[in-house]
C-alpha cells in the first residue's frame, strides 16, 4: 500500500519519503530547515566548509572550453553511439567526455555536476554498456541500480536512457512511490537488468522479498546532495550496505560536502573525480536579475514575468503558496499550474507532462518537487519567494539555461529581503543585475520582460492573452464546423430511420422475429449491430441464421449482397438497413453504415478503422460524407457521445484521432 504524503495540507513542502516508504520514520532535516528561516550565519558556515578537500580522490577539473572528443572515441558500444547519433546527440558534454572512459574501465566515479550538464548519459551509458557486455539477469536480482531522490527524476532518468537500453537489449524499470507495486513486482519477477529507483520504494520491495541487491554489479547514486538534503541518506546507506563487495559505484552530486564525503569514503573505492563547475553562475548563457519591488507590485510582477511568452518555472516556498500563486496566475490569464509533493503522483506527472509539452506558460513549484527536473526550453526561473540558501538558489536556477540554451533567473526582492538576498547571491558566487522596479523599467529589464513599464506589461499580457484566445477561437470554430456537419448527417439519418420504422410497421411481426434473432453485436466484438456476415440486412441476409441472424431479404433469394433488398429501387437498390447500418455500439472502429439505396449506398459511417461518418444516400458513393477527414474522429462523423466529448477536447483529439466507439 502506498500512503499518500501526510503533508498534503501542510504549509511546508515535505520531501518524498512518506510517499516512497510507509515505514519510513526518518524525519527529514531539510523539511525542518525549510520550515524556519535559515540564518545568514548558518549559510555562512556552510559556505565556508571545504568542499572537495575532505577526501582524497583523483581529481580532474573538466574544462568545458576544451575540445571534446566524439562519442565514438569514448569506447561506447556501436549500438549506443548509433542510437545517440539518431537522436542528434553527437558531441559529448564535458562531464560525459571525462566520465565515460573511466566508467567503462570499471572505475568508481565521483561526478560533480548539476542536472543539465548531461550527467544522466555520463553514468547511464557506461552502465548500459557494462550490462550489455555480458551476464544474465535472474528474476528479482537486478544487475544495476540507479538511485534518485525523487520520483520525477527517476522517471526522467529512465526516459533518457530507455532508447539506449533498447538499443542494447537491456530491460529497465522505474521503481518509485506513488505508483502500483504490482507492475513493479511483475517486472522484477520477469527479470529487470537495471532498476531506476527511489530509495524508499526499493527498500519496500526488498523487504517484501521481491528484490535483492546481491547481484548488483553497478550502483549509481544520482543527486546525492539532494538525497542528503531530503534526509534519505539512512535509506541510501541501508541499500548500499546490501550491495555485494567489489562492484562498481558511481556517485553524482552538484556539491560534494559534509555527508556526501561520508558516503564517498564508505562506499567508493579509489574513485576518480570529475567535476564540472557546479555554480550556476558559471553558466555563461544564464543571466541573473534581482527585481527590487514594493510589496504592492509582487502579484503584478509575478504575473508579468510568468505571463510573458516562453516557459517559466516559478518557485515558492510552501505547498499552500504553490496552489495560491497558481490560482492567482490563472486569474490573471496566465496558463499556470502547480507542482508539489502534496499532490498525487498521477497529478504530478500530468502537470509535468503538460508543462513539458508546452501547454502551460508557467509551472509553480516548491524546491522539493522541482529539483532535478529537466524541462527543455525553460527560459526563465522566477523566485517569487527567495530561496533559503545559496544552494537552493543554484538548484532552482539550474532549471533554465540547460544544455547550452540561454535563460534568465529573476528574483523578486521586497525591501526587507534586500540584505539577506544580496549576501545569498554573493555566497552563490554569481553576478546578479539589480533592477529598481519603478514606474519605468530600465533597458535590460524592459528587454527581459518585453515591456517598458507596468502599463506596457499589461498591454503585453493582453496581447499574449489575445493570441492565445485567438488560437482557442480557431480551435472551437473547427469543432463547431464539425458539429454542424454532424447535424446534417444526423438529420438525414433521422429521416432514414423514420422511413425504416414505417416499413417495419407495415411489414409486421416477421420483422420482429428478425429483430429478435438479433443484431450480431453481442457476438461480434468488432461491432454493434451487424445483421449478418457483413452486416445489416444486406449481406447479412445471405448468412441468415447460419451467419448470425441477419435478415434475409424476402424478395431476393440471392441475398448475397442484398439481404433485404426488397427496396424501392430495384435489384441492386435494396434496403440495407439498420443491422448493417445501425449504430455499432461496440465497434471501436466506428460508426454508421446504413445503406438505403443500394449496395454501396447509404450511410456508411465507418468502413474501417478510419472511422467517422460516411453515409451515402443518393447514389453510388455519393451523399453525405461527414468526414472532411476520412480518417475519422477529427473529421467528425457521428460517433456518439464519447467521441463527441473527445472532439470538444482539442488536446485529447489531437492525441488520438481515432473514434473509439459509436453509438
Ligand atoms: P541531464 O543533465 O542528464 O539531465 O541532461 C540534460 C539534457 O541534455 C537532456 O535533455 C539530455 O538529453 C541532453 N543531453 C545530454 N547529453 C547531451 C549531448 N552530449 N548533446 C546534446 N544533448 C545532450
Amino acid at each position: 500500500m502506498t500512503i499518500e504524503p501526510t503533508s498534503s495540507d501542510a504549509a511546508v513542502e515535505q520531501p518524498d519519503t512518506p510517499n516512497e516508504a510507509p515505514e519510513t520514520t526518518t524525519e527529514a532535516p531539510a523539511a525542518a530547515a525549510e520550515s524556519g528561516e535559515a540564518t545568514v550565519q548558518a549559510e555562512a558556515s556552510e559556505a565556508e566548509a571545504p568542499e572537495a578537500e575532505a577526501f582524497t580522490v583523483e581529481t580532474d577539473e573538466v574544462n568545458p572550453e576544451s575540445d571534446q572528443p566524439a562519442f565514438e572515441d569514448l569506447g561506447l558500444p556501436e549500438k549506443i553511439t548509433a542510437a545517440l547519433a539518431e537522436r542528434g546527440i553527437e558531441t559529448p558534454f564535458p562531464i560525459q567526455a571525462a566520465t565515460i572512459p573511466d566508467a567503462l574501465a570499471g572505475r568508481d566515479v565521483l561526478g560533480r555536476a548539476q542536472t543539465g550538464s548531461g550527467k544522466t548519459l555520463a553514468f547511464g551509458l557506461p552502465a548500459l554498456a557494462r550490462l550489455a557486455a555480458g551476464g544474465r539477469t535472474k528474476p528479482k536480482h537486478p544487475r544495476a541500480i540507479i538511485l534518485t531522490p525523487t520520483r520525477e527524476l527517476a522517471i526522467q532518468v529512465a526516459d533518457s536512457l530507455q532508447i539506449f537500453g533498447d538499443a542494447v537489449g537491456i530491460e529497465m524499470k522505474v521503481v518509485c512511490g506513488g505508483t502500483a507495486f504490482s507492475r513493479q513486482i511483475d517486472a522484477l519477477r520477469a527479470g529487470v537488468d537495471m532498476l531506476v529507483a527511489t530509495p524508499g520504494r526499493l527498500r519496500d520491495l526488498i523487504r517484501r522479498g521481491e528484490c535483492s541487491l546481491d547481484s548488483v554489479e553497478l550502483a549509481v547514486l544520482d543527486e546525492a546532495d539532494q538525497m542528503a538534503d531530503m534526509g534519505f541518506l539512512p535509506e541510501v546507506e541501508e541499500l548500499f550496505d546490501q550491495l555485494p563487495e567489489g562492484g562498481q559505484r558511481m556517485l553524482f552530486s552538484a556539491t560534494l560536502e559534509n555527508e556526501i564525503d561520508v558516503l564517498v569514503r564508505k562506499y567508493l573505492s579509489e574513485p576518480v573525480e570529475h567535476s564540472v563547475d557546479p555554480s550556476a553562475g558559471a553558466v555563461t548563457t544564464m543571466t541573473h536579475h534581482l527585481l527590487l519591488i514594493g510589496p504592492r507590485d509582487k502579484a503584478t510582477m509575478t504575473a508579468a514575468v510568468a505571463g510573458r511568452p516562453g516557459l517559466t518555472m516559478v518557485f515558492v516556498r510552501t505547498q499552500l503558496a504553490v496552489d495560491r500563486i497558481a490560482d492567482e496566475l490563472r486569474e490573471a490569464g496566465v496558463n499556470a499550474e502547480g507542482l508539489h509533493g502534496g499532490m498525487s503522483q498521477q497529478d504530478r506527472s500530468k502537470v509535468l507532462d503538460r508543462f513539458k509539452n508546452g501547454r502551460l506558460d508557467a509551472l509553480v513549484c516548491t524546491d522539493v518537487a522541482a529539483r532535478g527536473i529537466h524541462v527543455d526550453g525553460v527560459d526563465m526561473v522566477l523566485h517569487v519567494d527567495p530561496p533559503k540558501t545559496h544552494k537552493d538558489y543554484l538548484h532552482r536556477a539550474g532549471r533554465t539555461a540547460r544544455a547550452g540554451q540561454s535563460g534568465a533567473v529573476a528574483t523578486l526582492v521586497l525591501p526587507h529581503q534586500n540584505r539577506s538576498m544580496f549576501s545569498l547571491i554573493e555566497r552563490a558566487g554569481i553576478e546578479a543585475k539589480r533592477h529598481f522596479v519603478n514606474d519605468n523599467f530600465d533597458a535590460e529589464l524592459a528587454e527581459l520582460l518585453g515591456a517598458r513599464n507596468f502599463t506596457d506589461l499589461r498591454a503585453a499580457r493582453a496581447e499574449h492573452q489575445a493570441t492565445q484566445n485567438e488560437a482557442e477561437v480557431q480551435r472551437m470554430e473547427r469543432q463547431i464546423e464539425r458539429l454542424r456537419e454532424d447535424v446534417e448527417g444526423l438529420k438525414a439519418e433521422a429521416v432514414r430511420l423514420r422511413e425504416q420504422a414505417e416499413r417495419e410497421l407495415v411489414e409486421g411481426p416477421s420483422k420482429r422475429d428478425r429483430r429478435d434473432k438479433g443484431p450480431r453485436r453481442d457476438r461480434d466484438d468488432r461491432g454493434g449491430q451487424r445483421g449478418g456476415g457483413r452486416g445489416g440486412y444486406g449481406r447479412g441476409g445471405q448468412g441468415g441464421d447460419r451467419r448470425g441472424g441477419g435478415y434475409r431479404g424476402s424478395r431476393d433469394d440471392r441475398g448475397e449482397r442484398g439481404g433485404y433488398r426488397g427496396g424501392r429501387d430495384g435489384d441492386r437498390q435494396g434496403y440495407r438497413g439498420d443491422r448493417e447500418g445501425g449504430y455499432r455500439g461496440r465497434d471501436d472502429r466506428g460508426g454508421y453504415r446504413g445503406n438505403r439505396d443500394g449496395d454501396r449506398q447509404g450511410f456508411r459511417g465507418n468502413r474501417d478503422d478510419r472511422g467517422g461518418y460516411r453515409g451515402n444516400r443518393d447514389g453510388d458513393r455519393q451523399g453525405y460524407q461527414g468526414n472532411r477527414d476520412d480518417r475519422g474522429g477529427r473529421g467528425g462523423g457521428f460517433q456518439g457521445n464519447r467521441d463527441r466529448r473527445d472532439r470538444w477536447d482539442g488536446d485529447r483529439r489531437d492525441r488520438d484521432d481515432r473514434p473509439r466507439r459509436s453509438w
